[in-house]
């Protein structure tokens, strides 16, 4: 009954091709993401000082990235003199074997889970159902990504990719099989669909005992896990039941609520162009009597300490998840999310995924390629990555990890020519008067490259040559 798995999926040329065959899904996502595109237009500028307010989030972002071993044991030791218990996984399977033994430890078969991109990336939903227990996802896109047995397309939006008559099919067809059915008579009414979600879910936020979460935020100075959200779904799952386990990436760490402010204001701008998100839940161990009585929290690397080692790539970790660079990526407008085979899709995840996942299988390898590098990523972020000289960078390592001779070789001569102008003449003379035989298609596997691009005619002279000869003739 799980979502499907990323496993094994095909490179992204191959994906992208068949999504955009897809008139339907291409009518959606245009949709959606201009909508939220304008939202976050008009938000972003009625900000003072939205450049200063950028800058201050990434400063305090890769200061406490340089400092990240020192924040991560002052958080722990918070959450711990709180009444919390921290748990170290290196990897998913270790983060997985954590979270199953904890909810088997707690006796319960099901869990309530919300705002966790984090489980998905490490696949917990199919862990916890290989141990028998069921993942009951509540935020509302979440929950149609689960009952049509789909993956997630988007950061914010995870069934951007589904209109209104698709998701009421779903409700219908599948909502039995998870717990209380869907009326006989629903329609497609928003306000329908929604009340449709709300009592299903109402049921499972009464009946379950262990919640499975993630968190925006965690503030090192007093222990404080933060979770933004906008329909309360993820307050009722964090405060409902008497277990609370999160699963959070150990970049979240922010060093204090002064930091958190900067992010309070830009983050709810920036990824659903509201001034102020309509739920913001903050926890700081156990509250006898308030809320969860046993909170567990799993810090995750998962490939994390690998990325911040790279010195261009580790950028990648300020991310704050808005989603602002998808909505504005010309390629994700047009592909959506699936193509990128992860549950990072768009920009960011071109960038993020390769570097969490190691670029060996062919998809992975295939991510730094999808973008053209038009920059709106960048302009967008409001921790100012810089997706494009990550992308170029991770191109660059893709092609000195592959097994691409050809591309090596070509590139390699090419340096050996363009190092001494001397070298750069002769080759010029050679190729203005050898140009007839320059053939229009490359050979080979090389015809790739010549098939979707018009190779320049060769000049009989070059420039210089040409400047050489006609100031001559001017003297
Ligand atoms: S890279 Fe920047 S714009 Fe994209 S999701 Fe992350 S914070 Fe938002």
């Amino acid at each position: 009954m799980s979502g499907h798995t990323y496993l094994g999926m095909p490179a992204f040329p191959e994906r992208s091709a068949a999504a955009v065959q897809d008139a339907q899904l291409r009518h959606n996502l245009r949709h959606a993401t201009r909508t939220i595109r304008g939202k976050r237009a008009a938000v972003i500028d009625e900000l003072p000082d939205w450049p200063g307010a950028r800058e201050a989030a990434k400063e305090i972002k890769d200061r406490t990235l340089r400092h990240l071993d020192r924040y991560l044991v002052q958080l722990e030791e918070a959450v711990t003199a709180a009444g919390g218990t921290v748990h170290w996984a290196a990897d998913a399977a270790e983060a997985n074997r954590i979270v199953v033994g904890l909810v088997e430890a707690t006796g319960e078969r099901s869990v309530v889970k919300v705002k966790s991109m984090a489980t998905q990336e490490i696949g917990l939903n199919e862990a916890l159902e290989s141990a028998g227990i069921t993942a009951y996802e509540t935020d509302l896109a979440e929950l149609i990504v689960q009952l049509g047995e789909d993956t997630p397309s988007h950061i914010l939006v995870p069934a951007i990719h589904r209109n209104r008559a698709e998701i009421r099919e779903i409700f219908q067809r599948a909502m039995a099989d998870w717990g209380r059915p869907a009326p006989g008579d629903l329609t497609d009414d928003p306000r329908a669909l929604a009340e449709a979600a709300r009592l299903h879910l109402r049921e499972r936020f009464m009946s379950t005992r262990v919640a499975v979460s993630g968190a925006n935020f965690m503030v090192a100075e007093t222990g404080t896990l933060v979770v933004l959200e906008s329909e309360g779904n993820g307050r009722m799952c964090l405060t409902l039941p008497e277990t609370l386990i999160s699963v959070v990436g150990i970049e979240k760490t922010i060093p204090t609520w002064e930091d958190l402010s900067v992010f309070l204001e830009l983050l709810p701008r920036s990824s659903t162009g509201e001034r102020m998100n309509p739920y913001t839940t903050t926890w700081t161990g156990v509250t006898p009597g308030d809320g969860p009585q046993t909170f567990h929290l799993v810090l995750l690397d998962n490939g994390r300490t690998d990325v911040l080692a790279d010195q261009v790539g580790r950028q990648a970790l300020r991310c704050i998840r808005c989603s602002a660079c998808l909505n504005v990526c010309p390629v994700y407008q047009r592909t959506g999310g699936h193509a990128y085979g992860s549950v990072y899709p768009g920009p960011i995840g071109a960038i993020l995924t390769p570097q969490l996942r190691g670029m060996q299988s062919e998809l992975d390898a295939s991510l730094p390629y999808a973008s053209t590098l038009c920059g709106a990523c960048y302009e967008v972020c409001p921790v100012a990555i810089d997706i494009p000289e990550v992308l170029v960078h991770l191109r660059a390592r893709a092609v000195q990890e592959s097994g691409h001779r050809a591309e090596r070789l070509a590139m390699r001569a090419a340096r050996w020519v363009l190092e001494r102008p001397v070298r750069l003449t002769r080759a010029q003379n050679a190729a203005g008067r050898f140009r007839r035989l320059i053939p229009k298609r490359l050979p080979g596997p090389l015809g790739g490259w010549t098939d979707t691009r018009d190779l320049p005619p060769v000049p009989r002279e070059s420039f210089r040559a040409w400047w050489r000869r006609t100031e001559k003739g001017d003297s």
